[in-house]
């Protein structure tokens, strides 16, 4: 069984309502829902990585999990951890070597012998040290009498029993040399080992040798107990998780390489000035399996070695970012709720209607239709806010109330500056939002991943000293070049005016830092430059969306949910939205009533809708449905 069809082990209807969001589950709450023991079937979706994971820890190899941030990577290796035999497990020994001390021997026993060994070591030291001491004594006082009763000279005796006490004081230090340092300690472990080296330093990945300020003398610590495990040792057989596996310098991918060929790797003291640096362990075992993660970047950026080492042994996912909403799935997001509450211990259990909230966020978020999105940190992260008002408020349980304040506080970076943007935007009135304006048009963009922002895109057309040009602003000119291009085809058909003898001015009011997304600013574009172009006002209570065909289709464009989200927050009143995003739009209810949704399939659409005046408008309006079906036909034939 590969634990891939875990069921809620909670009552279920037995019809289940395609609509109902808790898939048919009959709870009140989620202390009626069982949460896995193994973190492996805790894991919900991802079923290919899931998959992939346990074969890899069956047999022993490395894994490359691609994806998002949060869709479960570091969960599916600790997963893998608990997978892996535990039997194997073994603890790693650090001797001191007689021969020489910068070169500290390395055992390896089985799993809690070696804190037996240390103590046993201990146990003779402290024997060894008894017998001194006594000898010690025995020599003080034979001394002291023959001194004093034969010889009768006190000074001399008391001076030679100090002289014999400092001997046997000193001496017994080397008696601590023989104790062995415990580097990897695995007693207590219930499964596998498990070790983050996420962004670890060399260090800490690599193991390391202390400074030691006494280098002689008596008073210095013997290499062999300065040495240190890194994770690399730490994780021998079990698992060795690197996030973002691009971002280790090279170096330290080098030795990581090093590490995975050879099973063993020698510790040594990382600062190169150093005491440590000058000691060298023996081999150190590191018999880990490697799950390296990250995005599609850390991939090409990975040490190529490395990466084909991984490759070559191992295996490659790609994680998943949302699943098909069923009513299995919503039960196993319910699941997840349920899950989340016990991982965390204080949260108030969640009543079924809050739960539901959560599933219908998880469905937002997801941003496709008949999704659900498997960023499940941030959805974890949602459900920890939302118990955490309600244990604020000593409530029994966490309601539906309370994960609707929780959505309003747990807004991102991206969403709280997007907030912030529209609200100075309103202070200085950049978005008009009233009337109607030439050229001028409210266009919208993404920022970061979920927030969406009013973006005004104004056009200017102005006769040109050579060929028309398309003059824009930064670092969006080359998407404003592309989309004048799409909208000149379908305007050379309409328009009495030739666009190649004029210039095209676009200007977008600034967003700061990035953000904009060149293809769904198409429509918002050919809207300013026709709009310029004719000397036909558009309409500012009015926002738009959309990628244009060079046929003057209106293509799908993403993230319209907070698009339409940013328009209603800026006081918008309407909005225009490719049709085939219908689908997509999950607006929450507050903003239903304050904006209305135009859903639209072809520019002149956008236009009938946008341009102000009637005769004007009209005739434009006809020209194009007209005009770009021949372009249409004319394509076709090229
Ligand atoms: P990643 O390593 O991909 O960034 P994590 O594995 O650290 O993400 O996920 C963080 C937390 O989010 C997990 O501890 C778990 O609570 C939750 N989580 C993420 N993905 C899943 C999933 N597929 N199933 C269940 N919980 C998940």
């Amino acid at each position: 069984d590969l634990g891939s069809d875990v069921e809620v082990n909670a009552e279920v209807a037995d019809e289940v309502d395609e609509d109902d969001l808790l898939g048919g589950l009959q709870i009140d709450s989620t202390a009626e829902i069982e949460v896995p023991d193994r973190l492996v079937d805790q894991v919900i979706g991802q079923e290919h990585a899931r998959d992939v994971v346990m074969k890899a820890a069956k047999q022993r190899r490395h894994v490359m999990m691609i994806g998002s941030p949060g869709t479960g990577k570091s969960m599916l290796a600790k997963a893998m951890s608990e997978l892996l035999p535990k039997e194997e497990l073994q603890d790693v020994l650090v001797y001191h070597n007689p021969d020489d001390g910068n070169n500290p021997k390395v055992r390896t026993v089985p799993a809690g012998k070696g804190e037996q060994i240390v103590e046993a070591h201990k146990e003779e030291a402290r024997k060894r040290n008894q017998m001194r001491s006594f000898l010690m004594w025995i020599i003080i006082a034979v001394v002291l009498g023959y001194s004093l009763i034969i010889a009768g000279q006190i000074l001399l005796g008391i001076l030679a029993a100090g002289v014999i006490y400092l001997a046997f004081r000193y001496g017994s230090r080397g008696g601590d040399a023989m104790i062995p340092n415990l580097l990897v300690n695995n007693a207590d472990t219930q499964t596998a080992p498990f070790e983050d080296a996420t962004g670890a330093h060399a260090g800490a990945l690599l193991g390391d040798v202390r400074h030691d300020p006494f280098q002689s003398g008596g008073m210095e610590t013997p290499s062999h107990d300065r040495v240190e495990p890194g994770a690399i040792h730490q994780a021998n057989k079990g698992v060795l998780f690197v996030d973002e596996i691009n971002t280790l310098d090279i170096r330290s991918q080098q030795h990581l390489m090093t590490a995975i060929q050879e099973g063993e790797f020698s510790i040594t003291g990382q600062s190169e000035r150093s005491s440590g640096a000058m000691v060298q362990t023996e081999p150190v075992p590191t018999d880990f399996v490697m799950v390296a993660a990250g995005n599609l970047d850390a991939m090409e950026n990975m040490h190529p070695a490395l990466r084909s080492r991984i490759k070559g042994y191992g295996y490659e996912v790609y994680m998943d970012d949302t699943i098909e909403d069923t009513p299995e799935m919503r039960r196993k997001y319910a699941r997840f709720v349920a899950q989340e509450v016990a991982k965390d211990g204080r949260l108030p259990d969640f009543t079924a209607t809050a739960i539901e909230e959560v599933i219908l966020e998880a469905r937002r978020r997801a941003g496709r239709k008949g999704h659900l999105t498997l960023e499940l940190r941030n959805l974890g992260g949602l459900v920890r806010v939302a118990g955490d008002i309600a244990r604020g408020e000593d409530a029994a349980n966490t309601t539906r109330q309370h994960v609707l304040q929780a959505k309003g506080r747990s807004r991102s970076i991206e969403q709280q500056l997007a907030d912030d943007y529209i609200e100075r935007r309103k202070d200085y009135d950049i978005t008009v939002g009233e009337g109607f304006v030439t050229g001028r048009v409210n266009g919208l963009a993404v920022m970061g991943e979920d927030s969406g922002i009013v973006l005004p895109v104004m056009a200017e057309v102005t006769p040109s000293q050579g060929p028309g040009e398309v003059i824009a602003t930064g670092q969006l000119k080359e998407m404003a070049e592309e989309a004048v291009q799409n909208v000149s085809a379908i305007i050379k058909k309409f328009s009495d005016e030739d666009i190649s003898q004029q210039d095209v001015h676009i200007q977008f009011v600034q967003v700061g830092e990035g953000g904009v997304d060149g293809d769904s600013a198409s429509i918002t574009v050919a809207t300013a430059v026709i709009s310029a172009l004719e000397g036909v006002a558009v309409d500012q209570n009015l926002a738009m969306t959309g990628s244009l065909s060079v046929r003057g289709d209106v293509l799908p464009v993403g993230g319209v949910t907070h698009k339409i989200e940013a328009a209603a927050k800026t006081g918008l009143d309407r909005v225009i939205i490719p049709a085939a995003n219908e689908q997509d739009v999950m607006i929450e209810d507050e903003y239903k009533e304050q904006i209305e949704v135009i859903p639209v399939s072809h520019i002149s659409e956008v236009l009938d809708v946008a341009l102000e005046g009637e005769p004007e408008k009209d005739g434009l309006v006809d020209r194009l449905k007209n005009i770009t079906g021949q372009a249409l036909n004319k394509q076709s034939v090229k």
